[in-house]
């Protein structure tokens, strides 16, 4: 068995991260791949690594010396060698950075260096061989990653029975130079490595124990979504639940190879497992109708009436056209007879609103328009609903025992997922009353 492991900045954050980490991989001998962010913030005032490289590039730009926050890396990366007893030269290593961005600035080469110190030490720690990411991640000019010669390097690096440590977030062109992928670009670096060494399982450590059924700021101790499939993700992550980037998908998902989420504080917490397809896990142990639930406030519904629209071909088209024009991208367009409504983000639309209603009037003569702000989108996703009858019938009869006035309905036609609109006051009541319902009751019920 093959497993790439990665492990997010709040995990290597200091050396009580550290002993962690070891304690993770010295439990799993399949776990021969590791990938490692910059160390994260240690407290909420701290700042990430990454942050204050960023900071420093910033201040050389502008001619101001970066030494007092130079100084606040070397100290953090200082103490956590010290803590652990290590021998790597950091000395040496910052000496040789600051001798390269005093000579000419490449924002990318000193950003990467925090994942590169980190994986410096990280690979000291556990015994594993460091690879730089420089030698291994291979990109296009274009930016994008050059799977094969990365392969093609990665393969070259291994040896049979030792572990091989690459620091994330970083790569190299075709002629060298140091790139950096966008941020939080480990998760992809984890994702290709996982992809190039045809891994069992994409193990992605991080702070929280897999994804929650529902948003923890709004439902108290909300239960953990064991499994989910990539398209429930999608779903969920299209409602604004903080999940995975895609880039991040992508690789692992062409191969079919599972992203497991786990807390590095809580390592004994199976976390999530994400699957191209749960189907054969799901025979032994049905899903719940409800995975997750999910949501966003501050929506814009824009609403257009005109008789016979409906009839005319092109017409949506031409709406949507004008929203485009202003780079607008729409959530969702809701359309019964001869009335359309475009959903999107208000702050989407903050600046050009009056500037596409006006185009809309000008062009369509429409018989009536309306704007309504303050829309609250709540989704509720699961493969499993579909195997319940009167599932939406359900979902929807929920809002009107809570006196919640739906305003906009939307099921995917694949009913993966069903969405409303209801007013923003609305927002977190609705989440209660759909969370007791399909999950608290439905559980206690199983
Ligand atoms: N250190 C980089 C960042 O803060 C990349 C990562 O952590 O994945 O964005």
């Amino acid at each position: 068995m093959i497993k790439v492991a990665k492990f997010g900045g709040s995990s290597v954050a200091n050396s009580t991260q550290f002993r962690k980490v070891k304690k993770i991989i010295d439990a799993d001998h399949d776990r021969k791949f590791i990938v490692t962010s910059a160390c994260g913030k240690e407290t909420h005032e701290d700042h990430k690594v990454t942050d204050l490289l960023y900071l420093c590039a910033a201040h050389i730009k502008y001619g101001v010396s970066y030494d007092s926050i130079f100084q606040l890396i070397e100290d953090k990366y200082m103490s956590i060698k010290k803590d652990l007893g290590l021998k790597t030269d950091l000395k040496a290593e910052f000496k040789k950075i600051r001798a390269v961005i005093d000579r000419d600035l490449n924002t990318d080469y000193l950003v990467s260096r925090g994942e590169y110190l980190t994986g410096l030490l990280l690979a000291e720690y556990l015994e594993a061989e460091f690879v730089d990411a420089s030698q291994v991640m291979a990109f296009h000019y274009d930016g994008s990653i050059d799977m094969e010669r990365t392969a093609e390097l990665l393969n070259s690096h291994v040896q049979k029975g030792k572990k091989i440590l690459v620091p994330g977030f970083y790569g190299a062109l075709p002629n060298g130079v140091i790139k950096v992928m966008s941020r939080g670009g480990s998760d992809i670096t984890g994702a290709v490595l996982a992809n190039v060494v045809d891994a069992d399982v994409y193990e992605n450590w991080t702070d929280v124990s897999g994804f929650l059924v529902a948003d923890p700021r709004i439902i108290d101790d909300p239960v953990r979504i064991p499994r989910i499939t990539y398209n429930e993700l999608r779903e969920m992550s299209y409602m604004g639940a903080n999940v995975l980037h895609d880039d991040a998908v992508f690789p692992v998902r062409s191969k079919n190879i599972p992203i497991n989420v786990r807390n590095t504080n809580d390592p004994d917490n199976p976390g999530t497992m994400i699957l191209n397809d749960c189907s054969d896990m799901d025979q032994k142990e049905p899903p719940h109708a409800v995975t997750g639930i999910t949501g966003r406030k501050d929506f814009t519904v824009i609403t257009i009436v005109k008789s016979h629209s409906s009839a005319e071909v092109g017409f949506l088209r031409k709406i949507l056209s004008i929203f485009e024009e202003y780079h607008v991208s729409i959530e969702s367009v809701p359309i019964t007879v001869d009335t359309f409504s475009v959903i999107v983000q208000t702050k989407a639309v903050e600046k050009c609103l009056y500037e596409i209603v006006s185009r809309l009037k000008k062009e369509f003569v429409p018989d009536d328009l309306r704007i309504e702000d303050h829309l609250a989108m709540i989704a509720v996703v699961g493969r499993g609903m579909k195997k319940v009858p009167g599932m939406s019938g359900q979902f929807l009869s929920e809002f009107g025992k809570n006196g919640i006035n739906i305003k906009v309905i939307n099921q995917s036609s694949d009913e993966l997922s069903i969405a409303v609109g209801v007013d923003d006051r609305d927002f977190e009541k609705a989440i209660h009353a759909i969370y007791d319902k399909f999950v608290s009751q439905a559980r206690r019920l199983a």
